[in-house]
């Protein structure tokens, strides 16, 4: 150690050290600590130049001019101890070196350093040695110090962030609102970058070429405006989203890539990354700053790039979701909404009708013979008649409606804020007019035509469709392609039909239901030739019921077909039974009707050559009566099965013939043996003279067509006369017999009529 003290006092220098010790201590590392010494030697030393030659470099030179000697030359100065050099204007200064720990301190005086000055030049280099070093060491402390508080920072920051982003990713898996997630992936960044204008931006879908906020924190109305508006490519944001990557600007002020506007309103950097949707650019999310100084380090980077790909992935989430959402609430067909959707509106508006008073109204569409139309153009001819129906019907309802397809050929209608009351009626007469309208599907042309039930009130949604489905059978009921509207009446009597149709299941094997029998006359003899089996069922409960009120729901609900074969086994076992006991009463005909259910089913020749066999009445002894609407049905199907029945060699009889649409080629076709005249025509047949006609034309078309005319339904004795008279040969009717039990039946066959009228008239309905 120098005797520092003494030489200090001896020079009365203490002042230079001071404010070296002071000079050094204020520079921010060892090179400004060396800078800051070798300056205060030079100075204290009134010296014209001096280095420090540290190692292998120079950290400090001064007064040199262009010739900074290298530190080789530097080294052999010091060296030699004292050397001449020439300095910028100066030949032949003296140069004076003092040790460092690594080096030297080297001055240059154009006069000879004196001995006191050499001391001095040594204290100094001392003094320099340790401070220097110590001013390194503090600046590598410090550095290291606000390293380790950085990644203090650091750490909090990145907790912070997976605090943020799982909190965005909960609500992307809860399935949050879009703009609540982003909204949650702006305030992270707010959060995490601490910057004041965080901004997440998406492509406008109708022009991507512009990007619009969607979400911010903290931008001035200019701010939002001018960012509001970026343009693909323009600016931070705009490269991000065009150039599909991190885009950063930390001296915003002077890069070339700034943009103009924002630099005047103080922005200092700005970073922005790319968010994207199935690996596509769609926005860009930014964080800029006014602060000065900002710089955005990797860590930082890192996180943006994370928080945009969370903005992705909600995106992305969010519009799975809302397809997948559409797909299952909407019909794949028509695109009109499914049954699902269309109850969930329906219970909402339900709610909001009651709550407020209005009523809400259902209208319940069920297209009239699709399934005709659906076998004759094909199941793709269906579908594409679904679509234009689907279509028809969404035109018949204003936007705010909500027209819906509930399955196969059932489609709603949602009324709500109803302006008047008749609106819900005149959109169902709407619906059923542009149902009307012919239709090209597949080349041909076709009305589907719709029957609607319509439901008003306020009830909830349940009820509404109820009673809307009620109404539309009820408007099925009053012949296809009409509306109805709901009564209450309607309720019961659908309560009242779900309970006839659980017992009517039960019917049959409980041996509820009877056959009667009504004689079917020759007129000119009045003699009884056959008999027509009319089924009746002995309900427990309700008494003994008519067909007209059972057989429709037995149709409906496929029940006909074991009552069908109750009856057709019974009348046949009945006949033959009748035939063996009574020889003689020319009873050669037993009539079973049939109804349009039982015809198209295909086992139904089968189940006849059944009750045939079983029997063993002859085939040509049962006639099958078909009414002419079932016969004129399905003409193609109908075709085949009557072949079928015929090849069995029974006879075939249209019933109610005149009530329907009977098409004359096919009345030619069809391989009937028997028109049966329906009763309209015979009650006023004596009375009304163009029902005579018509029943004339009928008994000519008969005996054209080589069939025998059954006159149906005669009550009175001139209209047996008048029938006669016209050459008509069988009837039937109360005129002779009602319907008869099979006992009352026998009787009459061993007992022959007196006056022409059976004495028997029990067991009619
Ligand atoms: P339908 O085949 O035309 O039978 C004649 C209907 O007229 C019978 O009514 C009969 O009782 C009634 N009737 C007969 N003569 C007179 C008359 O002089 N005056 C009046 N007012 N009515 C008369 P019912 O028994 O009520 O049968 C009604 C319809 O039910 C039948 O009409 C037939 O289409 C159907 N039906 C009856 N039994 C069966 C069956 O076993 N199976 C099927 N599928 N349908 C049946
Ligand atoms: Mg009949
Ligand atoms: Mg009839």
């Amino acid at each position: 150690m120098r005797s520092l003290p003494t030489t200090l006092r001896a020079l009365g220098e203490a002042e230079t050290l001071r404010r070296l010790v002071a000079a050094v201590a204020s520079a921010g590392d060892e090179a400004g600590a060396l800078r800051a010494g070798l300056a205060c030697a030079v100075d204290a030393l009134d010296a014209d130049a001096g280095a420090v030659l540290r190692g292998d470099a120079v950290p400090a030179a001064t007064g040199w001019g262009d010739a900074v000697p290298s530190a080789e030359r530097l080294a052999s100065l010091a060296a030699a101890g004292e050397a001449v050099v020439d300095l910028p204007g100066a030949a032949d200064a003296i140069t004076v070196a003092a040790p460092l720990a690594d080096g030297h301190l080297i001055v240059v005086r154009r006069e000879r350093l004196t001995d006191a000055h050499t001391a001095l030049l040594r204290a100094i280099a001392a003094v320099l040695d340790g401070t220097a070093q110590m001013a390194g060491d503090l600046a590598a402390a410090r550095t290291a110090r606000a390293a380790a508080e950085e990644r203090a920072g650091d750490l909090q920051r990145r907790q912070r962030l997976f605090e943020d982003l799982s909190g965005i990713q909960r609500s992307i898996s809860h399935r949050a609102p879009l703009p609540e997630v982003l909204d949650a992936v702006v305030a992270a960044a707010e959060d995490l970058f601490g910057d004041e204008m965080p901004a997440l931006l998406l492509a406008d879908e109708d022009d991507p070429g512009t990007l619009r906020v969607v979400a911010s924190r903290g931008l001035s109305p200019a701010y939002r405006e001018s960012l509001g508006s970026r343009r693909a490519g323009e600016g931070v944001a705009g490269r991000a989203y065009a150039e599909g990557r991190l885009v950063v600007i930390e001296d915003y002020s002077d890069s070339a890539d700034a943009m103009p506007r924002f630099r005047s309103m103080g922005v200092t950097a700005a970073m922005a990354a790319p968010v994207h949707e199935h690996g596509r650019p769609i926005g860009s999310l930014i964080v800029s700053t006014h602060r000065p100084g900002r710089r955005y380090g990797e860590t930082e980077r890192d996180i943006l790039c994370s928080l945009a790909e969370h903005a992705s992935l909600a995106v992305s989430d969010a519009k799975t979701v809302a397809a997948v959402a559409h797909q299952a609430m909407h019909d794949r067909l028509t695109g009109l909404p499914n049954g699902a959707l269309f109850r969930d509106r329906l219970k909402h508006a339900a709610v909001r009708g009651r709550r407020f008073g209005r009523p809400v109204a259902v209208l319940f569409c069920d297209l009239d013979r699709f399934k005709t139309v659906n076998d004759s153009v094909g199941h793709a001819g269906g579908d594409e008649l679904l679509v234009a129906i689907g279509e028809r019907l969404r035109q018949c309802v204003r936007a705010s409606d909500t027209a819906a397809r509930l399955g196969g050929d059932e489609f709603a209608v949602l009324l709500e804020d109803l302006d008047h009351p008749g609106r819900p009626h005149l959109v169902a007469q709407r619906i059923v007019e542009a149902l009307r309208q012919p239709l090209e599907v597949g080349g041909h042309e076709l009305r589907p035509g719709v029957s609607v039930g319509v439901a008003v009130g306020i009830a909830d949604a349940g009820e509404l469709l109820r009673w809307a489905d009620l109404a539309m059978y009820r408007a099925k009921g009053e012949g296809a392609g009409g509306v109805a509207v709901y009564e209450p009446a309607m309720g019961d009597a659908a309560v009242d039909r779900l309970a006839l149709e659980a017992d009517l299941a039960r019917a049959v094997e409980n041996g509820e239901l009877e056959v009667d029998y009504q004689p079917i006359v020759e007129l000119g003899e009045q003699r009884l030739v056959g008999f027509e089996a009319l089924v009746r069922w002995a309900h427990p409960q309700r008494g003994r019921m008519a067909p007209g009120v059972f057989v429709p729901v037995a149709e409906e609900t496929g029940l006909v077909r074991d009552i069908g074969r109750h009856v057709l086994r019974s009348a046949c076992a009945q006949a033959a039974q009748w035939r063996r006991r009574h020889p003689d009463a020319g009873l050669d005909t037993i009539t079973v009707n049939l109804s349009g259910r039982e015809l198209a089913d295909p086992r139904l020749p089968s189940d006849v050559a059944a009750a045939l066999r079983s029997s063993g009445l002859p085939a040509r002894c049962l006639v099958l009566e078909i009414t002419e609407t079932v016969l004129m049905r399905d003409t193609e199907t109908t075709l085949d099965r009557l072949a079928d029945l015929k090849a069995l060699g029974v006879r075939l009889a249209v019933d109610d013939f005149g009530t329907g649409y009977s098409s004359l080629r096919y009345l030619r076709r069809f391989p009937v043996d028997i028109l049966k005249m329906a009763k309209p025509f015979i009650d006023t047949i004596a009375t009304d003279d163009v029902d005579t006609a018509l029943a004339c034309t009928i008994l000519d078309l008969g005996a054209n067509l080589g069939l025998q005319v059954v006159a149906e339904g005669i009550e009175r004795d001139e209209q047996a006369t008048v029938l006669r008279a016209l050459g008509c040969e069988m009837g039937q009717g109360y005129h002779y017999a009602r319907p008869l039990s099979a006992e009352a039946a026998s009787a009459m066959l061993g007992d022959p009529p007196r006056h022409g009228v059976w004495s028997v008239r029990a067991g009619g309905a």
